[in-house]
């Protein structure tokens, strides 16, 4: 039978997304019709972007399952109107990927204070020795699909890696610790923080006057999760007073960053715009597809998000 599959996301994403789509629910041995529009009483399955015009889902009263293109659910998660499961992206091969390259660069940059020598071609001879990587800790805030793979693969490089979560976890090569004492552990000996929380009503500001002053003077911070995790005063005024040493900043309360936004023109911070990593069509089509075969099967769905914690 033909699975009615809607595709409920912004009209440029179906330009991506149409042919991965269907090549992956071929692949998948799914005969689907997939579209942009249907009458919504015969759609199965809808692939969404919580900035579609799809915000009641009311109407969809045959639909399985709500599959989400990204990782992040905080802008569908609180819809009431949602009876459905509600999957969220988790893509080893491409969002993975990218965000390990992503905070591995940064990462690198910051420890090897390349800075100095992009921006300091004044015919100074400067003699700067990094630490060697053991020398450097690293914590990562979010011990999910990305804060794992990132641990590991900083870890493999040689960094003493710790990694928080709400639940504690066990991961070879990291140091694992949770709840609220495991926080402030995490923080203290950390010279360099990775935030790949998702924003929930628990992790919003999570980085605050208070936990900033936990790190060591002179800390820095990579913020690829959300920037509903840092409170923005708060660490302007530790940048300002040098406790913090850098922000490398992917993501803010605010997309895109306002022009007059401090964090602009600020020499301690290095904005960019939400590119950390982005969902690949071909992989997340795999992804996509999976699921609604599994949805076909009666199989359990993967990556379902738990409405109660909000991620
Ligand atoms: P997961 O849901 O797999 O992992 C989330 C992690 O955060 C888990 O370890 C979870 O703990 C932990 N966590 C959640 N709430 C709390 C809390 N209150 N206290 C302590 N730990 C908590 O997410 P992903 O790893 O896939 O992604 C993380 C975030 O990265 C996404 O939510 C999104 O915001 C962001 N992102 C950013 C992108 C970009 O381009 N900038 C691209 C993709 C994602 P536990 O393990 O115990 O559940």
């Amino acid at each position: 039978m033909t699975v009615n599959v809607l595709f409920a996301a912004r009209a440029e994403k179906w330009e991506d997304y149409e042919d991965p789509l269907n090549a992956a629910l071929e692949a998948a041995g799914i005969e689907a019709d997939l579209r942009t529009e249907f009458s919504p009483e015969v759609v199965d399955y809808i692939v969404y972007a919580p900035n579609s015009d799809v915000q009641d889902f009311t109407p969809y009263t045959r639909c399985k399952a709500v599959l989400n293109l990204w990782a992040g659910v905080e802008n569908v998660v609180g819809n009431d109107t949602l009876t459905q499961p509600l999957c969220r992206m988790v893509d080893d091969e491409g969002l993975t990927q990218g965000m390990v390259e992503w905070v591995v660069g940064h990462t690198l940059r910051m420890h090897l204070g390349m800075d100095l020598h992009i921006h300091g071609q004044d015919g100074k001879w400067r003699s700067y020795s990094p630490p060697v990587a053991q020398e450097r800790p690293v914590t990562i805030l979010g011990l999910g699909a990305l804060g794992r793979a990132c641990g590991q693969a900083l870890a493999g490089l040689g960094f003493p890696v710790t990694g928080w979560s709400r639940t504690q976890k066990q991961i070879d090569g990291i140091r694992c610790l949770s709840g609220d004492a495991g926080l402030a552990e995490a923080l203290q000996g950390a010279q360099i923080v990775v935030l790949l929380l998702p924003h929930t009503p628990e992790t919003e500001n999570i980085l605050n006057g208070e936990t900033l002053a936990m790190l060591p003077r002179g800390a820095m911070i990579l913020n690829p999760g959300r920037g509903t995790l840092i409170d923005d005063s708060a660490l302007l005024a530790a940048l300002e007073e040098g406790h913090i040493g850098h922000a490398v900043l992917d993501t803010f309360r605010k997309e895109p960053l306002p022009v007059m936004h401090p964090y602009w023109a600020h020499e301690k911070v290095t904005v960019t715009p939400h590119i950390a990593s982005t969902t690949r069509p071909d992989t997340a089509a795999r992804v996509i597809a999976e699921n609604i075969r599994r949805g076909e099967a009666g199989e359990p769905f993967l990556h379902v998000v738990d409405r109660d914690a909000g991620y």
